[in-house]
């Protein structure tokens, strides 16, 4: 039985799909959640959902690229809560191309989100964690870490978040702070939604297809990752650190 009762936790993307989900996860098993987005409503409309059902959160807007942004995003929590206990780093975007037609902007955008959102938010973070000797990381890869067509920026920016936890969990398993990573397959979320668009494919079509190529024969929902990454940050895991776990309906989904 996972309990995370007293414990802090900061969810960044937690406005929308997998980190929406892990927040009412996490504050369903007893934590505080901060709930951090880009944008404050849908933010807001998490941290209000979590108060309605009893438990305590705090929304903050914050650009997880931005390294102002995000350590006062972390020291508001602190401010608020008392500590950090759990991070999840989940604040993703695609701007998806073939090679020849990706352009910097969508290059940097894609390493700037998720890699150097992750190690900004990692690195803020871990100051509270090494400090009380104790912490849980989670990162948020991709099956498509592995290669994706038409995803270069992703595809390196999801490996290289793999690089970074385990070389965290190296670096901070003398603190006892465990850093582990979600790679998810294909999860029904606004992202995949707007991937169908883009692909000119109604997304019911979209999502059968998929299915259809999955051991499981289903797409993934928000709760099946977001279970995982409680599973992670839980006690009950605190002997597994630097390790990816592919959620995918099967090997590779
Ligand atoms: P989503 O529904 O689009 O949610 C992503 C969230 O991240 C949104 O709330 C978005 O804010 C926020 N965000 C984007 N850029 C940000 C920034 N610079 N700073 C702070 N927040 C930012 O996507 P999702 O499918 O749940 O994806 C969550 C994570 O799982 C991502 O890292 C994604 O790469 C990964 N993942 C998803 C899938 C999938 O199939 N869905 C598969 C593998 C991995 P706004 O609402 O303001 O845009």
């Amino acid at each position: 039985m996972i309990s995370f009762d007293g414990r802090i936790a900061l969810v960044t993307g937690g406005g929308r799909g997998i980190g929406a989900a892990t927040c009412r996860t996490l504050a369903q098993h007893g934590a505080a959640v901060a709930v951090v987005d880009l944008d404050d409503d849908p933010a807001e409309a998490v941290a209000e959902h979590i108060r309605a059902a009893g438990g305590r959160a705090l929304a903050l807007a914050c650009d997880v690229a931005d390294r102002g942004q995000v350590e006062s995003a972390v020291e508001r929590t602190v401010a608020a809560f008392g500590t950090l206990d759990l991070l999840v780093a989940c604040a993703g975007i695609t701007r998806d191309n073939l090679l020849f037609k990706l352009t910097d902007e969508d290059w940097d955008a894609v390493i700037a989100t998720h890699l150097r959102g992750s190690f900004l938010v990692a690195r803020a973070a871990q100051r509270h964690m090494v400090a009380q000797r104790y912490g849980k990381m989670v990162f948020l890869s991709s099956t498509s870490a592995l290669g994706n067509r038409g995803q270069a920026n992703y595809a390196a920016a999801k490996a290289g978040v793999q690089g970074l936890a385990r070389t965290l969990a190296i670096e901070l398993g003398p603190f006892n702070v465990n850093v582990n990573v979600v790679a998810p397959g294909f999860v029904e979320t606004r992202m995949t939604r707007a991937t169908a668009e883009r692909l000119g494919i109604d997304f019911e079509q979209y999502k059968a297809q998929r299915a259809a190529e999955i051991p499981l024969r289903r797409v993934g929902q928000p709760q099946d990752v977001a279970n995982v990454i409680a599973f992670l940050l839980s006690d009950a895991a605190g002997y597994v650190s630097g390790q990816t776990i592919y959620v995918a309906g099967g090997p590779r989904g």
